[in-house]
């Protein structure tokens, strides 16, 4: 179950459908997705070349919620199971549907705090699959014990906020811990017994995040938020051993998911930012690209340096991004020639990342 180098990064391309507004503009498509061949091409305006971009993965428009999970997310749940970590983030231009991939619909059936739904929405994204994913697979281990713990962050301009605390505007610092790990002093991490107890941590967490950001006047898409599920397994009592491969019979195996909807990695300067909002800009684009930096330091393998200590995000998932962990990005891109651009930068963040 422990990732090879090759499986350690992989990078996906989802392209959303043309939403209502960019149909009534009548908004050529200017980005064609060959699944089969993990391809995305690019048309360029002006009798320019297309130009062409091979990933891991890519998903059309018509690509569904479940398969996107099923390829990209699944894998990951089953290695923090399996005691390891794993990061998945979502990147993209605001409005390409990266809270779509994360969330989707998350509060399906509402009600009944044990009953988990019988089936998900069709619209649910990869956090609620998750959820189910982690307990299903809890509920049917016969001879493990298992401990799941969620906490919900967010960074704003390289501010850490707990999305779950009571005032949900407080900053909290992150320490070095003696192991060399980097934690968040005082987050709040709630133990959760089921599905429907996560979902509605998830809940308290996009909450706060709104509300949050209304108090402090600020644009939730400008921050990254990171949704963390940590989950520890023993044997059960009576059951001779953990891991099945013998020698550690009754050592916990602990792993972590961290569930990343970054910030909108739109260019600020054409839109005439100035004071706080350029300053704002240049924080995001500073974690982005140091988030960039540190992938790509890892897929190239080369240097042996990665450079965690540049933002507050990478600090903060420096044990889970390279080594025995697992990381996938999914770029999210919209599919209108008015966006052609954006969705350039976004190919080519990509593309450096896989
Ligand atoms: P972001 O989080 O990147 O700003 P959103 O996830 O909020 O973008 O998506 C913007 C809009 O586009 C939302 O109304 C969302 O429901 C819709 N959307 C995004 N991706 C898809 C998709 N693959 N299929 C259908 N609608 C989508
Ligand atoms: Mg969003």
């Amino acid at each position: 179950m422990a990732p090879t180098s090759s499986e350690c990064v992989r990078v996906a391309v989802r392209c959303r459908p043309l939403n209502e507004r960019e149909r009534a503009e009548r908004q050529a498509e200017v980005v064609a997705v060959d699944a089969a061949a993990a391809q995305v091409v690019l048309r360029a305006a002006g009798g320019e070349a297309p130009r062409a971009f091979t990933f891991d993965r890519t998903f059309g428009p018509e690509a569904t919620q479940a398969e996107v999970y099923d390829a990209m997310a699944a894998p990951l749940v089953e290695s923090a199971l399996a005691g390891y970590n794993a990061t998945l983030f979502a990147f993209g231009q605001t409005g390409t549907g990266k809270t779509h991939t994360m969330e989707g619909i998350t509060a399906g059936g509402s009600g009944s705090a044990s009953a988990a739904p019988p089936e998900l929405p069709a619209a649910a994204g990869i956090i609620p699959r998750a959820f189910r994913h982690i307990f299903a697979a809890i509920g049917a281990s016969a001879d493990q014990t298992f401990l799941v713990r969620a906490s919900m962050l967010e960074i704003y301009q390289e501010e850490v906020r707990d999305l779950l605390a009571k005032n949900p505007t407080a900053r909290l610092e992150l320490h070095e811990a003696k192991d060399g790990g980097v934690y968040v002093k005082g987050l709040n991490t709630f133990v959760v017994k089921s599905e429907a107890e996560i979902a509605a941590v998830l809940e308290v967490g996009k909450r706060n995040r709104s509300v949050g950001a209304t108090l402090m006047n600020q644009d939730s898409s400008r921050s990254h938020s990171v949704f963390t599920i940590t989950i520890e397994a023993a044997a059960a009592a009576g059951s001779s051993d953990v891991g099945g491969s013998g020698g550690n019979g009754g050592s916990i195996r602990v792993g972590k998911l961290h569930l990343v909807d970054l910030a909108g990695s739109e260019r600020q300067g054409k839109t005439g930012a100035a004071g706080e909002r350029l300053k704002e800009a240049s924080k995001i684009n500073l974690s982005l690209s140091a988030l960039g930096n540190v992938i790509s330091a890892l897929v190239d393998g080369k240097s042996g340096f990665v450079p965690y200590r540049d933002s507050k995000l990478t600090r903060l998932l420096q044990d889970s991004l390279g080594g025995n962990t697992r990381t996938v990005m999914i770029a999210n891109v919209g599919p209108a020639a008015s966006n052609g651009e954006e969705t350039l930068s976004t190919l080519r963040y990509a593309n450096r990342a896989k």
